[in-house]
């Protein structure tokens, strides 16, 4: 007879197979059991057809990876703990030392301080581009250039930039490039529902699962998907190597939250224009920046390149609103709470000192507010902003 120690550990009992749920199981492993020594010796860790270690993928993230590379239109995924560290992820499978990269001057900020920091130190340098001015991008892709980050649109500022004549650039360069040039897009704010990016043809498409296909609020997961099984093996292996791995549970509950995202993408674009074309009336508001509204930057290329939008816009203050009157107006909003993050339930706001952030000039003299729209009711959020606006006439 076993102690009892043992057979808590070592139970016969197997419950039967074939329980069908509507939601995937959450597997949870560091150790997987191999048969027999043979099947242990015979397993190629690096093939997805069989499970190696937990490290390397569960039939729970194998799951959430199909369904990301079928939401972005691509064929291959590979998943890492946060959208920070997809960004990461591609320079570092992507890039030597030696190589350059470049990043548009609107860029998700934190891949800009990733490359002033580690990518310098690893002797990668980089340039920031105009993504609006595709002659910018033409004049500083170098035969040193490896990769070029696109954001459409580009953070808090939300200009949309023309990706294809962006790529059409890299493209015309990478042809007669010894080593190609990658592209790679911070797909976040598209999410795979706005336009399809490798239909515009861009290489990789790196997207913050943390935002709507978590729509949480609650969960950090990343992805990088690509159409090239070339350039998925240089991800996918360079990810096994430096051992970026997703929790069961993290995956689950993005899994849950996909299940909803195309009703939630689609129902926070209807609030967010609403509340950005009610903006755009009010006195204190100098401009509203979103890429459905006539007059955004890019708003051409939006029209031509998207079906929908996501719930961020920015509003510009006139410059006789001071900043201590646009930080009383957030202070005294009641439904748009202070945070970073967005395509959550609750709605959000943060003030922005532009200039501080980009190299090029900014030309606005009055502070800047982003907002991301959760799902209240557009009333009851038109309201709330209606009161705070109220604080600054009086
Ligand atoms: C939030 C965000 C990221 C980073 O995602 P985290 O999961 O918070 O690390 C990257 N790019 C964009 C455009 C984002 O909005």
């Amino acid at each position: 007879m076993q102690d009892l120690s043992t057979q808590l550990i070592h139970h016969p009992y197997q419950a039967p197979a074939g329980f069908a749920s509507v939601n995937v199981p959450v597997h949870r492993a560091s150790t997987v059991i191999f048969s027999s020594v043979a099947a242990l010796r015979q397993r190629e860790w690096k093939h997805k057809n069989g499970y190696t270690y937990g490290l390397h993928g569960t039939p729970t993230t194998f799951t959430l990876e199909e369904r990301i590379a079928s939401l972005e239109g691509g064929r291959y995924c590979t998943l890492v703990p946060s959208g920070l560290a997809a960004v990461a992820l591609a320079n570092m499978a992507f890039l030597q030392a030696g190589d350059e990269l470049l990043i548009p001057d609107n860029a998700y900020g934190p891949n800009k301080t990733l490359a002033e920091h580690e990518m310098q130190a690893w002797g990668i340098s980089h340039r920031y581009y105009d993504p609006m001015d595709p002659a910018d991008l033409r004049q500083k892709i170098s035969a040193k250039t490896r990769l070029v980050w696109l954001e459409a649109p580009g953070s808090i500022t939300l200009e949309f930039p023309d990706l294809p004549a962006l790529i059409a650039v890299i493209k015309s360069y990478s042809s007669v490039h010894p080593k190609g040039i990658v592209s790679v897009l911070d797909n976040t704010w598209g999410a795979g529902l706005a336009f399809n990016a490798f239909d515009l043809g861009v290489d990789v498409s790196v997207h913050a699962l943390t935002k709507y296909p978590s729509g949480g609020a609650d969960v950090l997961m990343g992805s990088v998907v690509t159409q090239n099984e070339a350039l998925h093996q240089q991800v996918h292996f360079c990810n096994m190597r430096v051992g970026y791995g997703v929790a069961g549970n993290d995956a689950e509950a993005v899994l849950r939250g996909l299940a909803s995202m195309t009703l939630r993408y689609r129902a926070q674009d209807v609030s967010t224009r609403a509340l950005a074309v009610w903006m755009q009336g009010q006195a204190a508001i100098a401009e509203v920046r979103h890429p459905a509204l006539p007059g955004s930057p890019g708003h051409a290329a939006w029209l031509r390149d998207c079906t929908a939008a996501a719930c961020l816009f920015s509003v510009i203050f006139k410059p006789e609103i001071s900043q201590a009157q646009i930080d009383l107006f957030c202070d005294s909003l009641k439904f748009f709470k202070l945070g970073y993050s967005w395509a959550g339930p609750m709605s959000l706001c943060v003030p922005y000192d532009i200039q501080s952030m980009r190299t090029q000039a900014w030309p606005y003299p009055g502070g800047l507010v982003r907002f991301s729209v959760g799902l209240e009711s557009v009333a009851d959020l038109q309201a709330d902003l209606e009161q705070a606006l109220a604080k600054l006439v009086a």
